[in-house]
């Protein structure tokens, strides 16, 4: 059965889109922890931070860097943001697409 984020990458799921590039992509969470509750992933299916090797691994900054710009577009971000990598089981990641939750104004759980 395939990703569900590789879905909403090729457009098979509709999902809202806020941004995307030739790398990644940053769209709303279905299910929203927080007054603002994006999900910022790389187009490429990487399953967690645990599998990025030297050839991937500067796609981290790529995904982090992403914040800065919404918190310049999303007016609940301006005033700042939370981030969070749930990696593995462990960890709380149910969706294996390496994905960077970005969080701001109230947060009613965490994800
Ligand atoms: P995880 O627990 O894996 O770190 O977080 C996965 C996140 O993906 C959850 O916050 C969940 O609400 C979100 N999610 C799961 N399926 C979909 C979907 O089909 N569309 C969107 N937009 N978000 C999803
Ligand atoms: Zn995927």
């Amino acid at each position: 059965m395939e990703c569900v984020f590789c879905k909403i990458i090729k457009k098979e799921l509709p999902s809202q889109i806020l941004f995307e590039n030739d790398k990644v992509m940053v769209f709303k969470d279905i299910d929203p922890k927080a007054d603002v509750h994006f999900l910022i992933i790389p187009k490429e299916h990487i399953e967690s931070l645990n599998h990025l090797n030297q050839e991937n691994n500067q796609l981290i900054s790529s995904l982090i860097s992403m914040s800065d710009r919404i918190s310049k577009e999303i007016v609940e971000a301006k005033n700042g943001y939370k981030l969070i990598f749930n990696v593995g089981q462990g960890g709380g990641q149910i969706v294996k697409h390496l994905h960077l939750h970005f969080l701001a104004g109230k947060i009613k759980r965490c994800p």
